[in-house]
């Protein structure tokens, strides 16, 4: 039988992006030690008293089916940290709640898109991007952001492409390269989605994982609430993965049908998991800063070890992430990436799994305890000089 050419196209009939990730799991279940530096996951679990509120909250009987577009507790609780963060006025019938960011993209693109719409997005991109355009049967759209602008995206990129497009997708901070885009970046991306009646999907997921400078939200830009859907998770600000916890925040002339989206589709997010997200979001900013320390962290050290050791990287000032460049390899990312885990046992995304503007760079996760995490750099950096002196 068989099944959609929809779904059948879901990864355009190339490769997922995550090979490296499934090859370095297989190894692990033979019991080979590998090093994963692969996906965005915390090498510390959720805390204890977030899953102390979950548990009373079900032994309390919240366990039945919950308020579909999510307990009015949650959706103040988030619009009350989207207002105090940005400034702009948002109550609970901005919110929706969903099973964390991933279900947030697809359904705010079901909202902004219909079939043969096309769809922007910025390369690089998180790597589900394409995938999650492609099942709402819109056309799947790249813009470069180039390596050399600092994979800052270049509004002038934006002015053809957006003539004939109905959404932009755009993620900062930057989840493969760690990169937040500026003020002028993100009011020529404004501008784009005003002259062009376009949606702004702004998937901030990371907005807890800024090292320098602050986290703007386009949605504070002049005119921009009434046209851009924010993407937010608990996943990453509070170690949350996988409660499948997140929302979108946007105008009700969107939520309000969004939450019709909602009742045919995921119908909402269990109760006990919606507490538990009120419990962790009353604990405000130091649970945040200290979900985030360890990569503010390993962040900083990581870049200064690798320049010390000769491999370039990205310049960034966010994210759990660090991209290295190794291009002076001869290499393609994925070529390294794989030669490292089938060598040494480290395993890395290739930049190519976000979009061709990376290619020929890696993707770090600084997902491993720190001194795990020096041991594997060090490794990385002397076998990028071995193939360097084997190119020479
Ligand atoms: N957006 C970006 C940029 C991500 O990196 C991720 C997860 N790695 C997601 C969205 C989805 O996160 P979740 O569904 O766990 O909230």
């Amino acid at each position: 039988m068989k099944v959609s050419h929809r779904i059948e196209t879901l990864t355009d009939g190339g490769s997922d992006g995550w090979d490296i990730y499934r090859k370095a799991r297989a190894l692990k279940s033979q019991g080979v030690d590998v090093t994963e530096l692969t996906i965005g996951e915390h090498d510390r679990r959720t805390e204890r008293d977030i899953l102390d509120a979950m548990h009373a909250s079900a032994l309390g009987g919240h366990t039945g089916y919950a308020t579909l577009p999510g307990t009015d507790a949650l959706r103040d609780a988030v619009a009350a940290r989207v207002q105090s963060r940005t400034g702009v006025p948002t109550t609970r019938d901005n919110v929706v709640i969903v099973p964390g960011g991933q279900a947030g993209l697809l359904a705010a693109h079901l909202a902004a898109c219909d079939p043969g719409d096309t769809a922007l997005f910025i390369d690089p991109y998180y790597a589900t991007y394409p995938g999650t355009i492609r099942a709402t049967g819109a056309i799947a759209r790249t813009v470069p952001a180039h390596a050399g602008r600092g994979f800052q995206p270049d509004p002038a990129d934006l002015a053809g492409p957006a003539q004939n497009a109905r959404s932009l997708l755009i993620n900062s901070p930057n989840n493969p390269t760690g990169v937040v885009y500026g003020r002028e970046t993100l009011d020529g991306i404004a501008r784009a989605c005003r002259d062009n009646d376009l949606w702004l999907i702004s998937d901030e997921v990371y907005d807890t994982q800024i090292w320098q400078g602050t986290h703007l939200s386009p949605r504070q830009l002049p005119d921009m609430a009434e046209r851009t859907l924010v993407i937010g998770s608990l996943s990453k600000s509070h170690a949350m993965t996988g409660s499948r916890l997140g929302w979108i925040v946007g105008p009700e002339t969107a939520i309000s049908p969004l939450v019709n989206l909602v009742t045919h589709t995921t119908y909402g997010v269990p109760g006990f998991i919606q507490d538990a997200g009120v419990y962790a979001l009353e604990q405000g900013q130091p649970l945040e800063d200290r979900i985030s320390e360890p990569f503010r962290r390993r962040h900083a050290d990581t870049l200064a070890r690798l320049a010390r050791q000769g491999v370039a990287t990205v310049p960034s000032t966010a994210s759990m992430y660090v991209m290295a460049d190794i291009r002076p390899t001869g290499l393609s990312g994925e070529t390294f990436a794989h030669l490292l885990l089938d060598t040494h046992r480290i395993a890395v995304m290739p930049g190519e799994s976000f979009g061709q503007a990376a290619a020929g760079h890696i993707r770090i996760a600084l997902t491993v305890p720190d001194d795990r995490l020096k041991t594997a750099l060090d490794t990385l950096a002397a076998f990028h000089l071995s193939l360097i002196e084997t190119a020479a």
